[in-house]
């Protein structure tokens, strides 16, 4: 089953958010199978971002992400990748469409609220570098057939 990592950066949790956007890969029918709150070490940070370390913004990046706590998942689904990405929204908020995450939340494109992979590829990655094997639940919701 396809899965996919998801981080509410630090203005999420700080603008109290995490509970409205768990709500909505919840309600569209995702499941969670790894959930931590975390304050990311510099090093996690840069790994993460490591493919934008020559862009201009990558100092900011790294000590905004390492600012504050930030709510680290993984969600499986069908399509969860690029269905995540739909429900986050564009990378600039300002263009984000209304009824997306960083549509209806941010203005700011450095303070965008949440990270979403962008690829099969990059999640893989990503839930590696994130999670250990053990702290991702193997699960299906009862109402699975509802749902997939
Ligand atoms: P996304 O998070 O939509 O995948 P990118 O991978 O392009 O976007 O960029 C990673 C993160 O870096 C963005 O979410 C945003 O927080 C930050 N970022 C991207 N472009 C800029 C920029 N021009 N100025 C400041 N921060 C930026
Ligand atoms: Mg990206």
């Amino acid at each position: 089953m396809e899965r996919t990592f998801l981080a509410i950066k630090p203005d999420g949790v700080q603008r109290k958010l995490v509970g409205e956007i768990i709500r909505r890969f919840e309600t569209k029918g995702f499941t969670l199978v790894g959930l931590k709150f975390l304050k990311v070490t510099r090093e996690l940070a840069e790994q993460h971002y490591d493919v934008h370390k020559e862009r201009p913004f990558f100092g900011s990046l790294v000590e905004f992400i390492t600012s504050a706590p930030v709510v680290a998942m993984v969600w499986e689904g069908d399509g969860v990748v690029a269905a995540a990405r739909k429900i986050i929204g564009a990378t600039n908020p300002l263009s984000a469409e209304p009824g997306t995450i960083r549509g209806d939340f941010g203005i700011n494109i450095g303070r965008n609220l949440i990270h979403g992979s962008d690829a099969q590829e990059t999640a893989q990655r990503e839930i590696a570098l994130w999670f250990k094997d053990e702290e991702l639940v193997n699960w299906q919701p009862h109402l699975t057939s509802w749902l997939r």
